[in-house]
């Protein structure tokens, strides 16, 4: 059946449309030199298209010589209109080989990083993988058709402009959109302390070039970020790792790394930690700043999910007990929303932020603007309010799903942390246990996991596993952690019973 479709709210006139499909029809080879055109009115009759848009259409058909028409024979296809006959296909490309080696060319090491398919998709790769790996908000609740009207309308208000090289530091009206998010979350600022990035990886990006030097420290927490590590040793950092508690990052081991090292900077996440979950309360984010500020080292503060929270009341970030203006505060849509439009933000002090905007500018001059105004729209309709409304009673139903499998089906010896939102827990084995090879065990049964190796930087956390609970929906975590919890069983019994070589007699420990 043929179908010719409008849409009435478009700029394009309804005839341009018919005769847009109508070419593609022709050159498609649907209809072929010397085919005779429905007349317009069984056209206009059989596709809901008003006549006179059809008539119209064909005279412009008439007119770009793909139709040919005379008065009482009706419209047919020009017999020189290109319909099937496509250019033959040119040579398929080969892998590109010379004799040429890039080794003497390169100059920064490879800096290894997660093995990202297998954190997004699980090995199996089947759609079927229940995904406990990745924290990444499930694309099912994007609010991809909200988002669709959005772009759609700031298209049509902003013409061309909207199309053009945007502001190098950012599109002012989302600089303003954040300045207020984050003023009203306790560290009050100013739309030109705001600095837009093509997501916070850029921003965390940007800092590495700006700061880091070959052989420089820099601390993070143990465990932290997996592409803020990597990062970090692209550009030569020694990265040492500072020591966690049940409350973040502990006060006394950040104080005594300082003493023990000439740090560059901490690079530190308060709020729902990546990976942990964990977050700090009040006093110890005055005591971290407290610290820092004594030793005068930088805080590079990732922001990256503290809008999703579930319970609890919500902390300022640590900007807002920043009294030297020692702290880089980066945010990122994400996690809030999703991650594909790019967009991220750092706030820095004047004369750091204007450095970060010098890097920012040698890399790639702007921020996608059209992604800017979209975002920037979004907000001040008060959609990304109402979508974060949903999406928290979406994660915190799932957060619950996932702690109650957890406490039905995990052997009593795991310890989980218990997050009041955010994406990720995170599980700890008794001595023994091997994430690395429950993954491998999960994998084969169709589940993924993130092995906590993945998160320190000295190769620790064999008995750590960061689990995703965003991903999917309640009862696909329900059965993915059931046999989580029969996997771990089997590897710790396994890990426990005697392993006996030949001539052997002392047990494995
Ligand atoms: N920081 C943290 C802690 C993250 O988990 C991520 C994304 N996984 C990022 C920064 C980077 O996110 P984006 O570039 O999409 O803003």
């Amino acid at each position: 059946m043929l179908t010719i479709t409008v849409d009435r709210q478009s700029d394009e006139p309804i005839p341009a449309q018919v005769a847009v499909q109508i070419r593609t029809l022709i050159s498609d080879g649907h209809w072929p030199a010397g085919e005779r055109l429905p007349a317009s009115r069984a056209l206009a009759a059989a596709t809901g298209v008003g006549r006179n848009s059809i008539v119209a259409a064909y005279e412009q058909l008439t007119a770009e010589g793909w139709v040919e028409s005379g008065v009482g024979r009706g419209t047919f296809v020009a017999a020189d209109a290109p319909t099937t006959a496509r250019p033959s296909s040119p040579r398929p490309a080969e892998p590109i080989t010379s004799g040429f080696s890039w080794d003497r060319t390169v100059a920064r090491r490879s800096s290894p990083t997660v093995p990202v398919r297998s954190v997004a998709h699980g090995r199996g790769d089947g759609g079927d993988m229940i995904r406990l790996a990745g924290a990444v908000p499930d694309p099912s609740t994007y609010p991809s058709e909200r988002m669709r009207k959005v772009i759609h309308d700031v298209l049509r208000r902003e013409g061309a402009d909207a199309l053009a090289y945007g502001p190098p530091a950012g599109y002012a009206s989302l600089r303003e959109v954040i300045a207020t998010r984050t003023t009203q979350s306790g560290a009050p600022v100013r739309p030109d302390d705001v600095l837009i990035v093509a997501g916070s990886q850029q921003g965390l990006d940007l800092i590495g070039r700006l700061m880091i030097g070959e052989g420089d420290s820099v601390l993070v927490e143990a465990p932290t970020y997996s592409n803020a590590l990597q990062i970090w040793r692209l550009y030569g950092a020694r990265v040492v790792g500072v020591p966690m508690d049940e409350d973040g990052l502990s006060p006394t081991q950040f104080g005594a790394a300082l003493r023990r090292v000439r740090a560059k900077f901490v690079y530190v996440m308060p709020t729902f930690q990546n990976p942990t979950g964990l977050s700090m309360d009040e006093p110890r984010r005055r005591e971290i700043m407290r610290i820092a500020r004594e030793a005068e080292v930088g805080v590079i503060e990732d922001h990256f999910d503290a809008d999703l929270r579930y319970s609890g009341v919500p902390v300022p970030p640590l900007r807002a007990y920043d009294t030297a203006g020692q702290v880089i505060l980066l945010g990122t849509f994400s996690k809030m929303l999703f991650p594909g439009l790019r967009v991220g933000w750092i706030i820095a002090p004047r004369e750091v932020r204007e450095r970060l905007l010098e890097m920012k500018l040698a890399c790639d001059l702007a921020t996608s603007l059209p992604a800017q105004m979209a975002l920037a729209e979004f907000c001040v309709r008060g959609e990304l309010d109402r979508h974060l409304e949903k999406v928290r009673k979406l994660h915190a139903g799932r957060l619950r799903a996932m702690l109650d499998a957890i406490d039905t089906y995990f052997p009593e010896n795991i310890s989980t942390t218990r997050p009041q939102g955010g994406m990720t827990l995170w599980c700890t084995l008794p001595d023994g246990g091997d994430a690395l090879e429950i993954l491998e065990m999960a994998e084969e049964r169709g589940l993924s996991i993130a092995p906590g190796v993945w998160f320190f930087p000295d190769g620790d956390g064999r008995r750590h596993f960061r689990l995703s609970f965003v991903g999917e929906g309640e009862d696909r975590i329900r059965k993915g952690i059931e046999i989580l919890g029969s996997v771990i069983r089997t590897h710790l019994a396994r890990r426990r019973a005697p392993r006996r070589r030949e001539g052997e007699t002392a047990p494995f420990l």
